[in-house]
């Protein structure tokens, strides 16, 4: 059966955290979006409309690059002016079959598309739901009393969703446009549509937290690994009242010199990170010959080691710095260093060590000519 397809991949993606937004990040070898694309080309779509944010042009190209029957087309405000951007796109006659499916859900497979285009035969929509498994609880906002709902009757929808091109262009058409449809059923359901489902599959799980990166990389068969980086970095004292260690400003006798605010325990932190993903060291990112460091602030070279990991679908899994020094003694800041590292990092406490210790007076930190600072970091990777 001929039938074409709407990829929407203009979300920006906020929770799913750091780096890139999620429909262009690596899953297993390839962009989050390419997985759909391909599957519905090798399902033997017409026509693949895949709907993208404005200025995304080239990411997509990237993205979907040796493909053919695709075209980009800018998405809207909402995710449903993006889906009608995608419709509006589509050549096809409007008697023709038309998945609309969100990107954040890469593991769409043959099975799933024929069986919503067998269900089509019947209907005028069709969609992958899942049962609930968990008992629901309603909690009044009124009275804070909580009452158990009946969930025997009560079914998630995942996508891809099925349509006549005619009918759900005429049904989001009449649709009010002061509310928006959580899903594009809802619309044929509004407009007196026969909708069926098929059966769901925990594989179209939707890629929402950064965590579910892992498992869908695990569904897939993909093998993660386990990355470890450290970083070395020491500064010297110079005139001056305060020192930054680890994003915190230390009230001290005197300042460390460097190009930026000469935080080591932030430079050597960021040199694990890069070392784990080996990409290089803090001095390619932020040349010291670049004007635009003087001064900056450290933590903006860590908040770029933790994108990068994000951008390779890595999540970053504890991190362990030591400061060496005899002066500013660490310890009555220390907790603030490991609060304001894991909120750099968007990492729990636990997962952050700040330690501190003395070279017993000897060598250029005994003498308090400066300090040092090492630190380690552990990654997990797509293998
Ligand atoms: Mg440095």
């Amino acid at each position: 059966m001929k039938f074409s397809a709407v990829v929407v991949a203009a979300g920006s993606g906020q929770r799913a955290g750091a780096g890139a937004p999620k429909q262009w990040r690596e899953l297993a070898g390839k962009p989050v979006a390419r997985w759909s694309v391909e599957a519905f080309l090798a399902a033997g779509a017409d026509e693949v409309v895949v709907v993208i944010p404005e200025g995304d042009q080239d990411l997509a190209e990237r993205a979907f690059s040796g493909l053919s029957r695709w075209q980009p087309v800018a998405g809207g405000a909402t995710r449903s002016q993006s889906v009608q951007a995608g419709l509006r796109a589509l050549s096809a006659s409007t008697d023709q079959i038309v998945m609309i499916h969100d990107a954040a859900r890469p593991l769409v497979g043959p099975s799933h598309i024929e069986n919503l285009l067998s269900a089509m035969n019947s209907a005028d929509a069709a969609l992958p739901a899942m049962p609930v498994a968990d008992t629901l609880k309603h909690l009044s906002s009124a009275s804070d009393a909580v009452t158990t709902v009946d969930r025997s009757n009560l079914w998630r929808a995942q996508t891809p969703q099925a349509f006549r091109l005619g009918a759900i262009r005429k049904a989001y058409a009449a649709w009010p446009t002061d509310s928006a449809p959580t899903d594009d059923a809802a619309v044929i359901e509004a407009a007196g549509g026969v909708v069926r489902l098929i059966d769901g599959d925990p594989r179209l799980l939707k890629l929402t937290y950064p965590e579910d990166f892992a498992m869908v990389e695990l569904m897939t068969g993909g093998a993660r690994r386990i990355a470890v980086g450290q970083g070395f970095d020491a500064h010297r004292f110079g005139p001056g009242s305060s020192v930054w260690l680890c994003g915190v400003e230390i009230p001290h006798s005197r300042s460390l010199i460097g190009h930026s605010d000469a935080d080591a325990g932030l430079h050597a932190l960021t040199d694990a990170i890069l070392g784990a993903i080996g990409a290089g060291d803090i001095g390619d990112h932020f040349p010291p010959s670049d004007p635009q460091w003087r001064g900056a602030p450290s933590r903006l070279f860590l908040e770029h080691a933790r994108s990068l990991v994000g951008d390779r679908s890595g999540q970053i899994l504890n991190v362990d710095v030591t400061l060496i020094c005899e002066r500013p003694k660490v310890k009555p800041h220390r907790e603030r260093m490991r609060t304001t590292l894991a909120e750099i990092l968007q990492l729990p406490i636990d997962r952050v060590s700040v330690k501190a210790t003395t070279t017993e007076a000897m060598g250029f930190t005994g003498r308090e000519e400066g300090l040092a600072a090492q630190a380690i970091c552990s990654i997990d990777l797509p293998a």
